[in-house]
């Protein structure tokens, strides 16, 4: 009989009810502790790492688990009924040996299935501030980046002139390596990026004194950047084919142009339609008149009609921003007319609006006329006053 085992549970120091993600995470940890990569030639890590892989093998497994927790090792060792022996095909190492060598090589798994085919070059990102009534209407902006450029004194090689780079033997000019692991549930094998030639497949000798062996140089570059009208803040444009350098004659990247839209002190954007409040005084909105209402046209003459109250909305139709999607759609301008109520009278204006409210004979809720004041109300009604009563 072989050695004693330990606990499958105490292996991974998980307790027996634990959860799949607690046993994944235990594994994870142990297995990232005491992989054979981390630890070349001890053996007593490597019987640690196959300790924890058979507990993990196990107790992941429900079905397996369920046959440890009711017979213990003797579930597969042949004894007690069990199936007798069991292998690891089930297990679900894949993506913590992904994670594991990940870490291990600094690259994620997108990294390592890279080779040294023709590549998109990267993306470059830059932004524009742009005014509000620029958003609106679209506009042209200058942008200046630092791209590389292909070094003329090498052609793009890296290597001295009258030098050219050679076939990397690590990697065969494959530009990726195949790492084998051998470990007691089978064989895994994973591809990486040639850490020789970091990918490229060449490795150089000699380098262009130029660009260093880049192949490249960085040059400073402006470009005038079409703003469409209706851009809206964070939104970008895209400029194809001026951004990084492809790999191994694949085309250069894009640029991103992204919009910084700054405030504007009256109008507030939503979508297409734009929103402002307007001032109209009490006059007009009683009697009606014309009044100047700001939009991103200019001054539009707006007629209010008589009797309007505070808070009415207006919409001025088409005075809105046009749509980036379709440029037949332009949006509205909603307005919220404010009537104001006057606080600063002078003494003359004072005794019209008495007149009037004498005349009008509409003073609503008022206790007294507006010829009363408030103290003489107070004292009429006596000690308590009026509104303590009401409010009760
Ligand atoms: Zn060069
Ligand atoms: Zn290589």
């Amino acid at each position: 009989m072989a050695e004693q085992k330990r606990d499958y549970y105490e292996v991974l120091g998980v307790d027996k009810n634990a959860d799949e993600a607690a046993i994944k995470k235990a594994y994870r940890v142990l297995a990232k502790k005491y992989h054979p990569d981390m630890n070349p030639g001890d053996a007593e890590a490597e019987k640690k790492f196959k300790e924890a892989s058979e507990a993990y093998a196990v107790l992941s497994d429900p079905e397996k688990r369920r046959q440890y927790d009711q017979f213990g090792h003797a579930a597969f060792d042949g004894g007690a009924g069990g199936p007798g022996g069991f292998d690891f095909t089930g297990a679900d190492f894949g993506d913590i040996f992904g994670d594991i060598f990940g870490d291990l090589f600094g690259g994620g798994r997108s990294r390592s299935a890279r080779n040294n085919g023709p590549m998109k070059g990267a993306n470059l990102h830059t932004s524009v501030r742009l005014a509000f009534e620029e958003a609106v209407f679209g506009c042209k902006k200058e942008i200046e980046l630092t791209v590389k450029e292909t070094c003329k004194t090498c052609n793009g090689s890296g290597a001295k002139p009258g030098t050219s780079p050679e076939t990397c033997s690590k990697c065969g000019g494959k530009g990726q390596v195949v790492f084998t692991q051998q470990s007691f549930f089978g064989t895994v094998r994973n591809v990486q990026t040639c850490p020789d030639c970091q990918g490229s497949g060449k490795i150089i000798k000699e380098k262009c004194t130029d660009c260093r062996g880049t192949g490249y140089i960085p040059m400073k570059k402006r470009y005038a950047v079409d703003i469409p009208a209706g851009i809206e803040n964070g939104q970008a444009v895209n400029l194809p084919g001026l951004g990084e350098p492809g790999v191994n004659g694949g085309p250069r990247g894009d640029v991103r142009v992204e919009a910084i839209v700054g405030r504007h002190p009256i109008f507030q954007r939503q979508d297409v339609n734009i929103f402002s409040t307007v001032p109209v005084s009490f006059a007009v909105a009683t009697l009606g008149g014309e009044i100047f209402i700001d939009t991103v046209d200019g001054k539009v003459v707006y007629d209010v009609k008589p009797g309007t109250q505070t808070d009415t909305k207006v919409r001025l139709k088409g005075k809105g921003v046009p749509s980036w999607r379709n440029k037949d759609i332009r949006g509205d301008h909603y307005v919220t007319l404010v009537v104001q109520v006057p606080d600063k009278l002078s003494h003359e204006a004072k005794e019209l609006l008495r007149q009037f409210d004498a005349a009008s004979g509409d003073s609503l809720n008022a206790v007294q006329n507006a010829t009363g004041t408030q103290e003489d109300g107070d004292a009429k009604d006596g000690k308590e006053g009026k509104k303590k009563k009401f409010w009760k």
